[in-house]
């Protein structure tokens, strides 16, 4: 009896609970190895498995690789989507692993002790992201965001910012090079990665209370550490540096006012970012949306603001002025006021799988063509391809054609694709 039960149990890949030792034991083989049985994985995932058996480790690896055109072509510094969007800017996820567990994001009951994350060995090289960053400049990028996760957890970051600084976009200009953090490492690695090349960094913080910040933060991180990194980032010349605040209804709304006031003033840009559906982990409901427009209204009744012009087409950010002249705000409505008219983003997530979609559910694995051999220009028109067929336009679409499907749509989680 004994040993028909265990005939019968399920291969471990087919049990979810045991799928973390498996992850990790799939983690601890010598790098060869791994890259065969992940594919072989993959394959089997695909074929065999039902859909509510793929965690989200697994379902992370369920992408297509492209197909080469046959008719290779040379990059011209342009490539436009199906709805004009020229290719402008990318955004690359160093790592899906982080030290915070923001609400939002990554939380504790998702991001537990137990969720295994991406094995080392699959995570894209600094020479392969360099590799194909320069692709993306020959498209007519100018602008490279590091994100992740915390792209500060990334071993020897500095060196990579060193290799994609010297990238030049094809008229010979230097291309803007930035990065998105917790700031909670900032304090520790401003200086270096200024020195290394890096131009500008985002810093997020969701509130200067450290009872609400903590709670948001999910792992008790104090305020005044994000403080300290933001004035050493400042003092190494990472500005102009931009604050951005997650604003979630009913958890940190009452620090819109405070945070405004203390930045207001300071060498600091506060964005209001309005809590967005991305991935399925944080049980995201729109009643928990506030406003753009609600946010404008609280500030301005404290301190008047008028509107001013975006700096540039494709800017996230609508941008407010305070009236007495001490400084701006912004306020980015990717739920109320989508703006996927004019983006210009491709995102590159840890495993370089492209995405042409913060929403996407599915990408384009382009670590496969970079180690299967292809040559750059036959990535280079795969990517042109790819590009030219885009029509992501979700956050548009987000009222009336996901209606009543939100919790079906499988989308990625914001740590693995890159914010
Ligand atoms: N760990 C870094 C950080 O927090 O700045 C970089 C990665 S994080 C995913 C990038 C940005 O996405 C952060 O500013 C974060 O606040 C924002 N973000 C994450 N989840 C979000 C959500 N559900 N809605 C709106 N913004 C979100
Ligand atoms: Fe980490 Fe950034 Fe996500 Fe917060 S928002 S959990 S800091 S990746
Ligand atoms: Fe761009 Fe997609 Fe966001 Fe629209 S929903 S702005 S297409 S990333």
């Amino acid at each position: 009896m004994e040993q028909r039960q265990h005939h019968q149990r399920a291969p471990v890949w087919r049990r979810p609970r045991e799928n973390g030792i498996f992850l990790r034991w799939l983690n601890n083989l010598p790098r060869h190895l791994h890259n065969k049985l992940e594919a072989r994985i993959e394959f089997t995932l695909i074929a065999t498995m039902p859909d509510k058996f793929i965690l989200m480790a697994d379902r992370r690896l369920l992408n297509a690789v492209p197909t080469i055109p046959t008719a290779l072509e040379s990059p011209t510094g342009i490539v436009a989507d199906t709805l004009a969007r020229p290719l402008q800017e990318l955004r690359i996820s160093l790592t899906d692993r982080c030290n915070f567990r923001c609400v939002y994001c990554m939380p504790e009951e998702s991001f537990g002790k137990d969720h295994v994350f991406l094995p080392q060995t699959s995570l894209l090289g600094f020479e392969e992201i360099t590799r194909i960053a320069r692709i993306f400049v020959s498209h007519g990028v100018q602008k490279i965001r590091l994100t992740g996760g915390e792209p500060l957890l990334r071993k020897h970051i500095e060196n990579l910012i060193g290799m994609l600084a010297q990238l030049k976009t094809p008229d010979g200009r230097d291309i803007e090079l930035t990065l998105t953090t917790n700031g909670s490492l900032l304090a520790k690695k401003a200086q270096s990665m200024k020195d290394a090349g890096l131009n500008r960094v985002t810093v997020s913080l969701d509130s200067l209370d450290d009872v609400i910040f903590k709670r948001m933060n999910g792992v008790g991180f104090p305020v005044s550490d994000v403080l300290h990194g933001l004035d050493i980032a400042h003092a190494v010349g990472l500005g102009p540096i931009k604050v951005n605040m997650v604003v979630k209804g009913g958890m940190n709304d009452q620090e819109i006012v405070p945070m405004a006031r203390y930045f207001k003033g300071s060498p600091f840009i506060l964005r209001f970012i309005e809590y967005m559906d991305v991935g399925v982990s944080n049980n995201w409901k729109m009643d928990e949306v506030i406003p753009s427009s609600e946010v404008v209204r609280r500030i301005a009744a404290h301190m008047p603001l008028e509107a001013i012009k975006s700096n540039h087409k494709g800017e996230t950010a609508e941008r407010w002025r305070y009236q007495d002249g001490s400084g701006e705000i912004g306020v980015i409505s990717s739920v109320t006021q989508a703006f996927c008219h004019d983006c210009t983003r491709a995102r590159l997530s840890t495993v370089g799988v492209l995405y042409t979609c913060l929403f996407a559910t599915s990408g384009h694995d382009l670590r496969a063509l970079m180690r299967y051999g292809k040559t750059d220009q036959e990535i280079s028109t795969a990517i042109a391809h790819l590009w030219r067929s885009r029509a992501d336009r979700y956050s548009e679409l987000r009222g009336a054609a996901t209606k009543g499907m939100e919790r079906t749509i499988k989308k990625i989680e914001m740590s693995y694709i890159g914010g």
